[in-house]
């Protein structure tokens, strides 16, 4: 899936998994990739862990042969989330940690649909099996409702029973880890070409200057090359891998921590070696353009269902994902299947990657943020938290309220049917009546009015009423007071107005002026 530049098939070699751990919290993330690491290091060198770089790798043997796993070590789907934000793909499966004590919580599911929504295989580990009241199959039938069916039921999730603490069952989650990767993906990367990858983690130290790890996707990165990561630039003057040690080269799914660089790169930001220090320079100096332009773009334009239908009438994209948040478990369930039941065309599809309750928070932002294109987040008597909003803007995440489950249900039926237009809706201005009339040879009649209430403006639509019945609709063409053209006559004051494409006015006639609103959605 990396790009066509990887060379012949032949080129190809297979690339170790790169996993991250995500779960509930203290469901134990933090002390599985604590043991997972620490097992395999005690195994290999006497020393022990010497640093944490951001992510490690380990060796393990499956039917005979050693394989390497890659884990990132920021447990959690807010990083993994917030680099697929960035158009990062740093992840081939996830490792779902869920507490056989404690089973399924509201993070374990926001957890699985953030894999979900990467179209990530997960492998679950259910945790603290040590633990008087584990319950592991109680983990397995709650999973199974969220459509995770182990694959001892029949169906294709690997479940596995592990304690962080007393290191039972590590091994045959590893095991597993590397059966569903064979399985289910196909991880190859030519190891020949310049390298390319993500940057996970980086920071500005005292004495060695902008420090960032970067997990190597596809080539192989040496001492030396000149890289650009994000908009920061460099050559790799030194290499340190997840021991500590001072490494030449660093190849597929490797991370490496990466001295050299001129600036610091964020979390997330793509990576590649070029040619020489010149093109990184440019490269860098471009892409520093290109993301100021990016943030100005995302202030002043925000991405709407309307242009999303727009898109899937074009062709460009057929599926309109939505994230759903209410005041309530019901409100939101019934949103859910009301959803289900709206009858679409084939062509296109519709597909709820998250709902929960409460107020929409940046997760959820994120979330939508990294689906492409955006999903679509549905507030259903919620509102953003102040974070949220500004990343929603940021992202240029389209947020839609809604307080009665039908609006939602026509207007998303709407946008799939294409109909989906802005509702504009009259708004009365004011109303005046015509008290005298002046004729003029070079503006034909002018209308002495009264505004009897709200104001008068200047280009304003007016429907011209006699005795309540409507005899001409137009727009008010030039108005004044006294002497002087004005915009705008309030209630109360009297004024001169002509009507455009309309003379035949009579006194006692009521001008009733309106504008057009766009309806607020909520
Ligand atoms: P996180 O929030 O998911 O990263 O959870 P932690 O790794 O911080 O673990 C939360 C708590 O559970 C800590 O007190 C751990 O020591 C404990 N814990 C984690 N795994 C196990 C386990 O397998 N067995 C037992 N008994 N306790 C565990």
């Amino acid at each position: 899936e990396y790009g066509e530049d990887e060379g012949d098939e032949s080129d190809l070699a297979a690339r170790p998994p790169v996993v991250t751990v995500m779960g509930h919290v203290d469901h134990g993330k933090t002390k599985l990739l604590d043991a997972l690491r620490h097992t395999n290091v005690q195994a290999k060198e006497a020393g022990g862990i010497t640093q944490s770089i951001g992510a490690y790798q380990i060796e393990t043997e499956v039917g005979g042969d050693e394989r390497k796993i890659t884990f990132i070590d920021t447990p959690g789907h807010e990083a993994f989330t917030a680099m697929r934000a960035r158009g990062a793909k740093s992840t081939d499966i996830a490792v779902l940690v869920v507490a056989a004590d404690d089973g399924v919580m509201p993070q374990t599911i926001e957890a699985l649909n953030h894999a979900k929504a990467a179209d990530v295989p997960v492998v679950v580990a259910v945790n603290k099996i040590d633990k008087p009241g584990a319950d592991p199959t109680k983990v397995r039938g709650q999973l199974m409702e969220f459509g995770l069916t182990p694959e001892e039921y029949g169906g294709d999730t690997m479940f596995v029973d592990v304690s962080a603490v007393t290191h039972q069952g590590l091994d045959s989650l590893l095991e597993a880890i590397i059966l569903t990767a064979d399985a289910a993906l196909d991880l190859r990367a030519n190891p020949e070409m310049a390298a390319q990858g993500v940057a996970i983690e980086a920071h500005l130290d005292q004495g060695r200057g902008p420090v960032a790890t970067v997990l190597i996707q596809r080539g192989t990165l040496h001492k030396g090359d000149s890289i650009v990561a994000g908009s920061a630039h460099g050559r790799v003057r030194a290499m340190i891998d997840d021991h500590g040690d001072t490494v030449d080269e660093a190849p597929p799914s490797m991370p490496v921590q990466v001295l050299g660089l001129t600036s610091v790169p964020g979390a997330g930001d793509n990576f590649l070696v070029v040619e020489d220090d010149r093109i990184a320079r440019q490269i860098a100096a471009k892409r520093e353009a290109r993301m100021r332009a990016a943030q100005q773009a995302a202030g002043s334009r925000r991405k709407t269902l309307e242009e999303l239908f727009e898109q899937m009438e074009k062709g460009e994209t057929s599926e309109l994902t939505l994230i759903l948040k209410g005041d309530g478990a019901g409100s939101v369930e019934a949103l859910e299947d009301a959803l289900a039941k709206i009858d679409v065309s084939d062509e296109v599809s519709l597909r709820v990657i998250d709902r929960g309750v409460g107020a929409i928070t940046e997760t959820n932002v994120s979330l939508a943020a990294a689906s492409t294109p955006h999903a679509v987040i549905i507030g259903f008597n919620v509102r953003p938290t102040a974070q949220a909003a500004r990343l929603a803007d940021q992202e240029n995440v389209d947020i839609r309220y809604y307080s009665v489950i039908y609006d939602a249900i026509d207007e998303i039926e709407a946008a799939l049917k294409g109909m989906l237009k802005p509702i504009f809706e009259e708004k009365t201005l004011g109303r005046a009546e015509i008290r005298e009339i002046f004729r003029s040879s070079k503006f034909g009649n002018i209308a002495g009015c009264m505004v009897l209430d709200g104001v008068i403006r200047r280009n304003a639509k007016v429907r011209l009423l006699r005795d309540g019945v409507v005899v001409t609709e137009t727009t008010v063409a030039s108005l004044r007071r006294e002497k002087d053209d004005v915009t705008e006559v309030r209630e109360g004051f009297e004024c001169g107005m002509t009507l455009a494409s309309y003379s035949d006015i009579q006194t006692g006639d009521v001008i009733e002026t309106y504008e057009m609103v766009e309806k607020p959605r909520s």
